[in-house]
């Protein structure tokens, strides 16, 4: 299998890091404390898919939330990168969804246990076509805001993230080698909740700057 496309930016998708915690208010919904250092997990590739996806939702789970997120694609590889460098490594940004099964996370996390089937379903991560970085003035005021059925539930900014963009870079880098087309779901803001068939969510990245539009089968 080939590795699937980025959508705006001429690469193909890596590795895809995702960030957990990474606003203070979304990690007190959900009865978290604020970590000190970045949380991180990966999604497998078959997690990725773009807009206009209908998304069929897992007999496994009754409970799938929507997290929309600012996701970063990586331009070029880097390791320890300092966060001074790190925003040169940024291909371009784009909005995702990282639909997670709650239910199942929640028993993976009372058992110690990793998160990846609960965030590794197929078609989890749906991404938007993303935006160059060279049209991006100001990645640490990015705004996000998710529609679910055309209602306004999830609304945040990059300003507000726990570590900002350059932090999150310059760290995976200090444990992982980058490369051209990781991307990096960078963490979802407070007011995730749990879709149904037929609903239709919407993610727009600074306004409309990209959209992603998922629909739930
Ligand atoms: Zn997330």
């Amino acid at each position: 299998m080939k590795n699937p496309e980025i959508p705006g930016l001429d690469i193909p998708v890596n590795n895809i890091y995702c960030i957990g915690r990474n606003y203070a208010q979304h990690a007190k919904e959900l009865g978290n404390s604020v970590p000190k250092i970045p949380i991180v997990f990966i999604k497998p590739l078959g997690t990725i898919c773009y807009s206009d996806t209908t998304i069929e939702l897992p007999v496994q789970s009754n409970d799938v939330h929507f997290e929309a997120e600012i996701v970063v694609a990586i331009s070029k590889e880097g390791k320890s990168i300092s966060q001074g460098s790190a925003l040169n490594y940024v291909a371009g940004y784009g909005a995702g969804i990282d639909f997670t099964a709650r239910d199942i996370q929640s028993i993976s996390k009372k058992q110690g246990q990793p998160w990846t089937i609960a965030k590794g379903f197929d078609n989890f991560a749906p991404i938007s076509t993303f935006v160059p970085s060279s049209q991006i003035e100001n990645p640490n005021d990015l705004d996000i805001k998710l529609f679910h059925n055309g209602f306004v539930k999830q609304h945040g900014n990059s300003s507000e993230m726990v570590f900002p963009i350059a932090n999150l870079i310059s760290f995976l880098s200090s444990i992982f080698t980058l490369h051209p087309g990781d991307l990096i779901f960078t963490g979802t803001p407070e007011g995730v909740g749990p879709v149904e068939s037929g609903d239709k969510l919407e993610v727009l990245l600074n306004n409309g700057a990209t959209t992603l539009t998922v629909n739930i089968g």
